[in-house]
């Protein structure tokens, strides 16, 4: 390959050292954790269960004399509204579960995607919302004698849990449209964030009308079965997993800062030490939400993740100073309190279906990756890491990689430089006449029999993914942590 040789950073030798079990603060310091598969089956079961969710509301939506309604423009009208008003409310607690922090969902899906099934389920339930709505109000008007304003009139003041809903309305609107991407790009990430919060709002003011006037709620005993169940199962996700549990876990664990270290000027380490940390089910590539307690602004939780393979004392995480809050982790001091979410995320073991293993990192990306390198379990050969850089100044943990790679076996290539500028590509520029997938097999020939691990910015990270399965790995051995939503 016509990487300059300075771009490739510790090839294997042969002379390199076996991890010496224990003593090597490389390659062993982390806790044996057991590390369960995710069975691939879980994505299908839960593929399964939102389907039968909506199934079963049209079912109950038939059964309750949906199609009947249809016979007329009015009772259409409203039949209409009534499924779709359902459809809404099934999809808007999906939305709240995808959210939940439910481990098994979590495992499966790992957040970013999560994120990005709740956007599209959000608008496809907003969208619904928005139908039920109109259709609901013209069909009761074409049939009313009070006509189409004494209708909404009358449904606002006489109907019970109405007002509530119209309050709940107005703060879906209000979070649907801070979503829409043009307009969350103008907002800061805390400000999206908090108004994002509303939807709980939104979704809980919303309840008592479907309780109260919704016929399809009451009618029959399964549809007030199957409703309650679904809103106390969303309700109950949110304040064990969301509430209950990160409390606990934070009480429990008592994390405090232990050490600061700077890896570069806008790279900063924190360590921090705990209580019982080998109980905390927590595995190298995982992220955890922090708050650090140091003062005015430490409310808001930001994700790192683990930079080193948590050995049962100590958690570890390294971040690049983006804004305010990932800035003020240089100025920590020893003995700051730490509360923390999580862990999250599917990038750790459990979720490697083959015995090799290609990590690719670039920028910041290197933290999960360098944690996944130390912990992995490998033979000599099983693991390669490449680090894909700016600069050689951008480069962090340069003598720790090396002395992982050497102590694991693993092979290590750094790969420096700035992007190429013509097309989108994993390379950097001076190496943009190879073709992505040549470059990649000229690195790793063997890469279609490879599990792939990605972390990274956005654009590089879609240009390996375009990479790693054009040279034939196929998506399900592909798996991605994305830092931004
Ligand atoms: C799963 C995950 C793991 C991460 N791991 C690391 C890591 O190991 N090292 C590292 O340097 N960075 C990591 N990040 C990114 C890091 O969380 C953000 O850079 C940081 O929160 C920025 O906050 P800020 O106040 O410094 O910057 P701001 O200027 O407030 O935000 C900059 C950008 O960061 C993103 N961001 C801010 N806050 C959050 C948040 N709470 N959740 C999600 N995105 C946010 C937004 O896209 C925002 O536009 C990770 C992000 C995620 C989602």
């Amino acid at each position: 390959m016509n990487f300059s040789a300075d771009t490739v950073l510790a090839p294997p030798t042969s002379s390199t050292r076996k991890s010496s079990g224990g003593s090597s603060r490389m390659g062993s310091r982390h806790a044996s954790v057991r590390v369960p598969r995710v069975p691939g089956w879980w994505r299908d079961a839960f593929g399964v269960f939102v389907w039968s969710s909506m199934l079963m509301v049209v079912a109950l939506w038939v059964s309750g004399g949906g199609l009947q309604g249809l016979g007329s423009t009015g009772t259409g009208l409203t039949s209409v509204g009534r499924l779709t008003g359902l459809v809404a409310s099934d999809l808007l607690l999906i939305q709240v579960l995808l959210m939940a922090r439910i481990p098994l969902v979590e495992k499966t899906y790992g957040q970013d995607e999560l994120a990005r099934r709740h956007r599209l389920v959000g608008f496809w339930s907003f969208n619904l919302m928005v139908v039920h709505i109109v259709a609901i109000t013209l069909g009761y008007a074409a049939t009313s004698p009070k006509g189409l304003w004494g209708t909404i009139v009358d449904f606002v003041v006489n109907y019970p849990g109405m007002l509530l809903a119209v309050a709940g309305t107005a703060a879906l609107v209000m979070v649907t449209v801070t979503s829409i991407r043009a307009a969350r790009s103008r907002l800061r990430y805390e400000s999206w964030h908090l108004l994002h919060l509303y939807a709980y709002l939104g979704v809980g003011l919303a309840l008592p009308h479907q309780l109260w006037t919704g016929k399809d709620f009451l009618t029959s005993p399964v549809a007030t079965i199957y409703w309650w169940a679904l809103w106390a199962a969303a309700a109950g996700s949110v304040l064990f997993w969301r509430v209950g549990q990160p409390l606990w876990r934070s009480l429990r664990h008592q994390l405090v800062v232990q050490e600061v270290r700077a890896e570069n000027d806008r790279v900063t380490t924190v360590v921090m030490s705990g209580r019982d940390l080998h109980r905390l089910p927590v595995r190298a590539g995982q992220f955890l939400q922090w708050r650090f307690l140091d003062g005015p602004g430490a409310s808001r939780a930001h994700p790192y993740s683990l930079s080193a393979a948590p050995d049962g004392r100590t958690l570890r995480i390294t971040a690049a100073h983006l804004g305010d809050g990932s800035a003020r982790l240089a100025r920590l001091r020893p003995g700051t309190r730490v509360l923390f979410e999580g862990p999250y995320g599917r990038l750790h073991e459990g979720a490697r279906t083959r015995r090799k293993v290609l990590l690719m990192a670039s920028g910041i990306g290197i933290t999960p990756m360098r944690a996944l390198l130390e912990a992995m379990d490998q033979r000599p050969g099983d693991v390669t890491l490449v680090y894909r850089v700016r600069s050689d100044e951008d480069r962090i943990f340069v003598d720790e990689l090396s002395a992982l790679a050497a102590s694991r076996r693993a092979r290590l290539f750094v790969v420096t430089g700035h992007r190429a500028s013509a097309r989108q590509s994993w390379l950097p520029q001076h190496a943009a006449h190879l073709g992505d997938v040549e470059a990649l097999r000229q690195l790793v020939p063997d890469v279609a029999n490879h599990d792939v691990f990605i972390c990274g910015s956005p654009g590089w990270m879609d240009a390996t993914e375009q990479a790693v399965t054009d040279a034939g790995v196929p998506p399900e051995h592909v798996h991605i942590e994305r830092f931004t939503y």
